[in-house]
């Protein structure tokens, strides 16, 4: 069996990806372990209005320039 908390509940904006925000836990979210320039953050706030996965985060850590570019608008026929 799983965590409790280790149960996907969101679906990433970014990805797709289903993953489990801890914004609304008692403990803190896994996110805030990832350090993210502010520039990425800004953009972040732009382009998505949730939270995304620790996946896309790690790498947005590792390559900031990916949040520009990821923040670009682009169809996604499968979606809604
Ligand atoms: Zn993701």
């Amino acid at each position: 069996m799983a965590e409790p908390d280790a149960i996907p509940d969101t679906r990433c904006p970014r990805c797709g990806g289903e993953f489990h925000c801890g914004a609304n836990d008692a403990a803190p979210c896994a996110c805030t372990a990832v350090r993210l320039e502010a520039t990425v953050l800004a953009a972040l706030r732009e382009g998505y209005a949730g939270c995304l996965c620790l996946v896309c985060l790690r790498e947005l850590a590792i390559d900031p320039a990916a949040a520009t570019r990821a923040a670009l608008p682009r169809t996604s026929p499968g979606c809604d």
